[in-house]
């Protein structure tokens, strides 16, 4: 069997076509676009990337967008007090607000998401955001997560009684999305199993799954072996690897042997990457349609 493959920048651009008509009503209605700003510390050729490909895709849907570089001698004081400011608007509307991460380790990365407001928290990771997701009801989902969830639905994979094996039990990643698959409704009510690095005999937990969701960070440590025949797996891991002289990207998974397994694969890149950038994108509207009975 050769698997499926989970086209996650084509649908991202489907997501992107329907973002752009209510960007336009919005921008119709009140006067002006939504718009995200964006804290970027030092100059991480990766963050630096990864907020490139959020400014584009913004400008692709006709969100207004704004980079503020800082240098990575900032301080936590001096970074908290950039966000307040930026949430009181000093730099223009902020209907979002991001901090890239990850931020250098001499800064304290809570105080500083913390300082994001909760309804301009597009990247979901405030305290009040993580509760309402806990609750069943969500009002700006991690981004990943989101996307992750998106990609199943889209391609009419079922979850509803599926077991569900994700690896990674990060606050970004892996446990939102446990939180997300095991709500009830669509794209939820599966039975999920968290992993970890610390978990026992991860291959014998991976191979119940009807659903593997790798996210941790480890090339090619999902094999063939691990997978059950005929299993969906989504490979969230963006991992930078050397052959040949050559630097490229791939995932947590071993794309080649795993594929010939399973049922359904994505890809690195071209998978969950651009989903994690059109939720941004999808929040960021929410975010601004929410302020619009407010300001
Ligand atoms: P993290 O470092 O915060 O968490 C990694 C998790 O993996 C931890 O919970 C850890 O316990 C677990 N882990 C580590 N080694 C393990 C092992 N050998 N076996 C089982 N579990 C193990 O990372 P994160 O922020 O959640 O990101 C994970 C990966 O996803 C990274 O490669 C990151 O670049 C990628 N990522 C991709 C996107 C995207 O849009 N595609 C978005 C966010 C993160």
């Amino acid at each position: 069997m050769t698997a499926q493959l989970l086209d996650g920048k084509s649908l991202a651009r489907t997501i992107e076509k329907t973002l752009r008509d209510e960007v336009e009503t919005f921008a119709k209605v009140r006067g002006r676009r939504p718009r995200l700003v964006v804290v970027l510390v030092g100059d991480v050729a990766a963050s630096g990337s990864y907020v490139k490909s959020k400014e584009s895709a913004a400008a692709r849907v006709g969100i207004d967008s704004e980079v503020i570089r800082v240098p990575v001698t900032t301080d936590t004081l001096r970074l908290v007090s950039l966000v307040q400011g930026i949430a009181q608007d000093t730099h223009g509307p902020a209907d979002g607000i991001l901090v890239q991460l990850p931020l250098p380790a001499h800064i304290d990365t809570l105080a500083v998401l913390d300082a994001v407001p909760a309804d301009r928290d597009v990247d979901g990771f405030h305290p009040e955001n993580a509760g309402l997701l806990s609750q069943g009801r969500p009002r700006f989902i991690p981004c990943t997560a989101a996307g992750v969830q998106r990609m199943l639905i889209d391609a009419g994979i079922e979850t509803a009684g599926k077991h569900v094996v994700i690896i990674g039990r990060s606050d970004i990643v892996g446990k939102p999305l446990a939180l997300l698959l095991s709500a009830r409704g669509i794209g939820g009510d599966a039975t999920v199993t968290l992993c970890h690095s610390r978990s026992a005999d991860l291959p014998h937990l991976t191979r119940q799954a009807d659903i593997l969701i790798a996210a941790v960070g480890h090339p090619y440590l999902i094999t063939a072996s691990m997978i059950k025949p005929g299993a969906v797996v989504v490979d969230v891991g963006i991992n930078r690897v050397e052959t040949d002289g050559t630097s490229r990207l791939v995932g947590d998974v071993d794309f080649t042997t795993v594929r010939e397994v399973a049922s359904w694969i994505s890809p690195v890149p071209g998978g969950v990457g651009p989903l994690t950038v059109a939720m941004l994108l999808a929040n960021t509207v929410l975010a601004a349609e929410l302020r619009l009975g407010q300001t």
